[in-house]
């Protein structure tokens, strides 16, 4: 831990994430107009992408695929115990069922450093392996989260649901060919927060046939909507780039993507409408310059925002901004602070440990619905801790993770559930068996 570690942004919310690309395969419903892609490589990505580079050479061989990155992840500096597998590239639930199990069997096999005989196997293996694996995420499109799609993907160990929504508004869906509807948004964040998914959505503003309030407008309604309410968000401009339907016809179509400063004014705004319980991932989509046709060039744009927000002392209550990693000389006494709010016919408990000024500390997402009550995502905010190590440096080990369960089975208590059910990462396993939870149906369950 004492080593210079480079990109340390990477690791400091406490995981390194790893990204698995899949192989090209063309979306079922045709191609979305501003989505790049060709028949050699994934859909939304392009031949110039380093992640998709790596891929490339690498015949998108998920095994080759992950022990390549943990080697060069730790030749960086960066833990490697502590993973989450990001998987990227078309539309996974689309591709051949065997394929599914079997990219994601050879995820969990090079984690493990051994062959297992199928996935359940691997998973097992995983639960005390070197390179846990603590989330997985997997990019899909609303209308691809049927019951039995969620539950394979309960199956693959995914903990978190990335959702193409854009902006939810069906005729700009329609003219963009997105083929899918609003109403596949409202039900899939449904099914997945029903399920115990953390649920992120890609945002992109400056669409054609959309403007400057029209984005605003649809971004306010996911949050004030109770239908949508994500806890996670990606906001990526929409970008004229080379090999999509829209680089064909955006001159016709008289489409012109948002400027640098209208952009950086947009998500600026942006940020001041997020609620405390959501966090941007991203900003900016990194498109090599050479495939942009037309777009910003600053791939950085996030830094800007944020130090404008920051010296003008905006209340910003985004996640990120207020975790302890991204703050300095932070005050360490935290108390406990609970957020409750409606979402998707559920209850959502959203509980903090913060300090006087709102740093982050650790949060613990709690969902209360009819008779059942999910922990969808338990976070202890600092620099990457080895697992069993202390640290000073970190907070992972003091505690606040065992604070906040504490305080999910109470609340979950007096809202007469008879079970507490957490969706966790196949590595985070061991951590919830020493909390009296145990294995049932891919969840961690204890009776309370
Ligand atoms: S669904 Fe996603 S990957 Fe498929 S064409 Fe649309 S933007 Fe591209």
């Amino acid at each position: 831990m004492n080593q210079l570690v480079k990109k340390p942004v990477r690791t400091i919310s406490g995981v390194t994430p790893l990204t698995v690309v899949l192989k090209p395969r063309k979306c079922d419903h045709g191609t979305c107009i501003y989505c790049p892609g060709g028949d050699s490589v994934p859909q939304s990505y392009t031949n110039k992408s380093p992640a998709i580079m790596r891929a490339l050479a690498l015949s998108f061989d998920p095994y080759q695929q992950v022990m390549n990155r943990l080697d060069v992840l730790k030749k960086m500096g960066h833990p490697t115990d502590k993973i989450e597998i990001i998987v990227l590239g078309g539309t996974f639930l689309q591709y051949e069922i065997d394929y599914q199990h079997e990219f994601i069997k050879r995820c969990f096999d090079a984690l493990n450093g051994k062959d297992s005989k199928n996935l359940e196997e691997a998973k097992k293996l995983n639960e005390i392996s070197e390179h846990r694996c603590v989330a997985l995420c997997i990019e899909n499109r609303p209308d691809n989260c049927s019951p039995s799609e969620i539950r394979r993907m309960l199956e693959f160990g995914c903990t978190r649901v990335e959702l193409g929504v854009q902006m939810p508004d069906d005729e700009i869906y329609k003219k963009t060919n997105r083929g899918h509807s609003v109403q596949d948004v409202i039900d899939s964040t449904k099914r997945l927060k029903d399920a115990g998914f953390k649920i992120g959505y890609h945002i992109m503003p400056g669409l054609p046939y959309s403007n400057r309030e029209k984005d605003l407008k649809l971004f306010r309604m996911i949050f004030e909507n109770e239908n949508f309410r994500p806890d996670q968000l990606k906001i990526y401009p929409c970008q004229v780039v080379d090999d999509s339907p829209l680089a064909k016809t955006y001159k016709i179509i008289k489409f012109k993507p948002y400027t640098e400063q209208e952009a950086k004014e947009i998500m600026e705004e942006m940020m001041r409408i997020i609620p405390e319980y959501c966090r941007v991932m991203r900003m900016m989509r990194e498109f090599p310059r050479e495939k942009l046709i037309e777009g910003i060039e600053k791939l950085d744009l996030r830094k800007d925002i944020e130090d404008d927000l920051r010296k003008n002392k905006e209340k910003i209550k985004e996640i990120r901004m207020r975790e302890v990693g991204f703050n300095k000389n932070v005050d360490v006494k935290v108390k406990l602070k609970t957020t409750e709010y409606d979402a998707s016919g559920g209850k959502e408990y959203f509980l903090e440990f913060v300090n006087k000024k709102s740093i982050l500390f650790g949060l613990l997402r709690l969902r209360v619905f009819k008779n059942n009550a999910f922990v969808r995502e338990l976070h202890v905010y600092g620099k990457a801790a080895i697992i069993g190590e202390k640290s000073d440096e970190s907070q992972q080990h003091k505690g606040i993770g065992k604070l906040l369960m504490h305080e999910a089975e109470k609340i979950a208590k007096e809202n007469k559930i008879k079970k507490l059910k957490v969706i966790s990462g196949v590595g985070v396993r061991e951590y919830y068996k020493n909390l009296g939870y145990n294995l049932e149906k891919n969840y961690m369950v204890k009776e309370i």
